[in-house]
């Protein structure tokens, strides 16, 4: 390297830290979630249709499973506080505090000033993948979501309308019964589940690469506080070639909801708001 200084291995040497030890962090009781898990009921369910988005509501207490049907199928999941939808999934948080991927016993916690789980991860039948030779793993929280400004400023002005951030917010709009210039920005940065990611290691760059999702594999959650989940099923199909198109095969994903039988939470509540009194020094 041109202009490197005589210590420079050595200063490239000095051993890293972790940023957010985990200790200290409240974490979920996942014995108990996951003895609650395998006496569920059925309430309910909503099929994704291919590049579109829909809305699904979880009532805090509950479970709710994607889960891959007919092929390999990316879904980008935003995440709202049902009573304030302007609490919302802090995908940047979630990647401090858990790394760059989730699986069972991560979670997602919710912007400022709330800073508090809104969902954790009861079960991935993807857990087995860890991190492959190329650096990537799978249910990222590093990507964005695919949307049409990005795709804009690369294509020359092209104009697409089904990427995740435009169905996301269609979906949330229909939802909350809004115009779409309300909904928009309550969306948010995406849980990417199923896609498959990393950054290259000469480059740094975001990469994808098709999902080892098969159809039957899902993803669980166990709902904190009460929720609307957004989850659109990415133009990308399996994020193996393109997104921002139509030319990928895409698939529907199933979100379904489900009730625990009474008295299967034994000790869990659901978490308030964050403890700092937002007085920021004044
Ligand atoms: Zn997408």
């Amino acid at each position: 390297m041109p202009n490197a200084p005589s210590d420079a291995d050595a200063r490239r040497a000095v051993k890293p830290v972790i940023c957010y030890p985990t200790e200290t962090l409240p974490a979920p009781d996942l014995p108990m979630l996951t003895a609650a898990r395998v006496r569920l009921t059925k309430i309910g369910e909503v099929t994704v249709p291919p590049r579109e988005a829909r809305c699904f509501e979880a009532p805090a207490g509950h479970f709710f499973r994607i889960t891959s049907v007919e092929a390999p199928q990316v879904g980008d999941l935003n995440l709202h506080n049902a009573t304030d939808p302007t609490e919302r999934f802090y995908s940047g948080k979630a990647r401090a505090l858990h790394g760059t991927h989730l699986t069972t016993g991560g979670r997602m916690w919710s912007s400022f000033p709330h800073l508090r789980p809104m969902a954790t991860i009861t079960h991935d039948t993807l857990g087995w993948y860890g991190i492959d030779g190329f650096g990537g793993s799978v249910h990222d929280v590093i990507g964005t979501r695919c949307d049409p400004y990005t795709h804009a400023l690369l294509s020359g002005g092209g104009q697409y309308h089904h990427c995740c951030h435009s169905n996301l917010t269609r979906s949330l709009a229909d939802h909350l019964g809004i115009p779409l210039t309300e909904a928009e920005p309550l969306v948010h940065d995406v849980l990417n589940v199923f896609m498959c990611t990393g950054f290259t290691r000469d480059t740094g760059q975001y990469f994808m690469k098709a999902s080892p999702v098969r159809p039957g594999d899902y993803l669980e959650f166990f709902a904190e506080i009460d929720l609307i989940g957004n989850l659109s099923a990415c133009p990308g199909g399996d994020c193996g070639s393109e997104h921002s198109s139509d030319a990928a095969r895409c698939a529907p994903l199933l979100v379904e909801v489900f009730a625990p039988a009474e008295g299967s939470l034994e000790g869990w509540v659901s978490p308030l708001s964050n403890a700092y009194d937002r007085s920021h020094g004044r």
